[in-house]
């Protein structure tokens, strides 16, 4: 099978058998649950649009792994034509879907794992590369789903791994034997690990010398024994178990924590093991990938940000006011500048030894570190747009009642050409789009804090070299 459609990939899910747990309750098929199913509905688009035209040009590559067509999302970034078309991609699908479609952080994770796998092999002899190869080519082969197990819960934020009070804050090795690794600890803030497949689950931070059982990277089937997925809760998340007021009429966000109770993975998953030099080039290769991936699906949300704005107000009778207009068009300023940012990071790639390419990280941590400002200040304008309807009209359940219905449809009108209903849509879409905690909380800490994104910009900015530049101009001989 090269790709997946949208029927397989249900039923692909329905073959699985994950421990998770739900706000308390143990359920046995999560997919189906109100509260997974609609960030599943979004990962399902990723399928169904590699069947169709335009989808296909987005979506569908070739792969050099087994010369057969495949998804973008299990490919790796062999040209800055490959690295462009994933943010075109990004950029295509956060428009029709609306919030995260969960399937960029496992294509981020393979490429930083696939560089750095590489590099091992070449200082230590070992044969990681070759596994992760084989890996990849099992994932292609039958088009399946990678969430990516980057963040560690990790207990005191100022104590290196191995300086825990409790040694299993950061995910570690717990005992080696001829069949494999067992491994032991959490990862938090897993977006969408009930949609996939496979978790590939890579070091959050450099790691040094007496870190070594920290250093590891492996994948594993989302229902191997021993992992617990616990769903997180969101801010809006009541409405999906009452079924109404969603918003998004089809498509959510979750994320969850991920526990390791002891988890056996074979040799052939395993991909790093204690070199621990090579957990701190892993996971920048992540952050700065991923921000990559922001500029272009934050720029798709973005879109959606905007036209919400320009609907809502054309809905109160004010098409064409120009301090709206103007508004807008300072909207579209950031998106497009967060986007830009990653088409240039894309630009100016350049390969690495393993012949996957990496992004400029300046370019790339500049999207990300505009997205984390910035974009809070588009959600700001669509709501000052808006109006404060956004913050508290009536739920539908009272639209619907015969005692109040009538007289709320009435005062809830706008102009005179929409229907309340249709006004009551957008701004629940609005709310959505305002206050849906992963979707908002993901602009500032997803793919790393903000701090995390400076640190990036001056390691690889040369600010020495800058500052030869002024003396230069100002005639400073010392
Ligand atoms: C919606 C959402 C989706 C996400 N999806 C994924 C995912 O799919 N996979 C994944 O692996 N991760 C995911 N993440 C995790 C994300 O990468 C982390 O939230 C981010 O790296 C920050 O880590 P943290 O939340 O633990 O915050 P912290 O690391 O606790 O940071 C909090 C603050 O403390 C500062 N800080 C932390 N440590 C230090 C220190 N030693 N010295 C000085 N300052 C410090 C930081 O700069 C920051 O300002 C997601 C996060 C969100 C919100």
């Amino acid at each position: 099978m090269a790709l997946m459609t949208q029927e397989q990939y249900y039923q692909s899910l329905a073959d699985l058998r994950p421990t998770a747990y739900i706000l308390g309750e143990k359920v046995a098929t999560p997919y189906e649950h109100p509260l997974i199913k609609h960030m599943v509905a979004g990962v399902a688009q990723t399928y169904a649009l590699t069947q169709e035209p335009e989808g296909r040009e987005y979506l569908v590559a070739k792969s050099s792994q087994t010369g057969e067509e495949v998804s973008r999302f299990i490919k790796f970034y062999e040209s800055r034509e490959d690295l462009l078309a994933k943010v075109r991609m990004l950029k295509f699908l956060a428009q029709r879907i609306g919030t995260c479609f969960m399937r960029c952080t496992g294509m981020d994770a393979i490429n930083a794992v696939g560089i750095e796998t590489y590099n091992c092999d070449q200082k230590y002899g070992t044969d990681y590369h070759q596994r992760f190869l084989n890996f990849i080519r099992h994932i292609q082969k039958h088009d399946l789903a990678i969430f990516s197990g980057v963040t560690d819960v990790k207990g005191d934020r100022s104590l290196r791994p191995s300086q825990q009070k409790d040694p299993d804050a950061y995910v570690h090795i717990v005992a080696k034997n001829d069949d494999g690794i067992i491994v032991r600890g959490a990862k938090i803030h897993q977006t969408g690990s009930l949609c996939a497949h496979w978790g590939l689950i890579v070091p959050t931070r450099e790691m040094q010398e007496q870190d070594r059982d920290y250093a590891v990277c492996f994948a594993i089937p989302v229902d191997a024994e021993g992992v617990v997925h616990v769903y997180g809760r969101g801010t809006l998340e009541a409405r999906e178990l009452e079924g109404c007021d969603l918003g998004n009429i089809a498509y959510g966000k979750f994320a969850t924590m991920v526990l390791f109770k002891d988890v056996f993975v074979p040799w052939e998953q395993v991909f790093l093991c204690g070199e621990y030099e090579f957990a701190g080039p892993m996971v920048r290769n992540f952050g700065n990938f991923h921000r990559h991936s922001h500029g272009g699906c934050k720029c798709g949300m973005g879109d959606v940000i905007i036209g919400a704005a320009a609907l809502a107000a054309e809905y109160n009778g004010l098409p064409k006011v120009s301090h709206i207009n103007n508004k807008l068009a300072e909207m579209l300023k950031t998106t497009e500048a967060i986007y830009g940012c990653s088409i240039a990071a894309s630009v100016e790639a350049q390969p690495t030894p393993s012949g996957i390419y990496t992004v400029d990280p300046v370019l790339s941590n500049t999207s990300k570190l505009y997205e984390g400002k910035e974009l809070h200040e588009v959600v700001r304008m669509m709501i000052e747009i808006a109006g404060g309807l956004v913050a508290d009209f009536p739920s539908e359940k009272d639209m619907a009642n015969p005692e109040i219905g009538p007289l709320l449809q009435k005062y809830l009108k706008g102009a005179e050409d929409v229907s309340t209903e249709d006004r009551l849509r957008l701004y629940r879409l609005i709310e959505r789009l305002a206050f849906e905690s992963r979707d908002i909380v993901s602009n500032i800490h997803g793919a790393g804090s903000p701090e995390t994104h400076r640190l990036t910009i001056l390691r690889h900015a040369d600010i020495d070299s800058k500052k030869q530049l002024a003396k230069r101009l100002a005639g400073i001989k010392t």
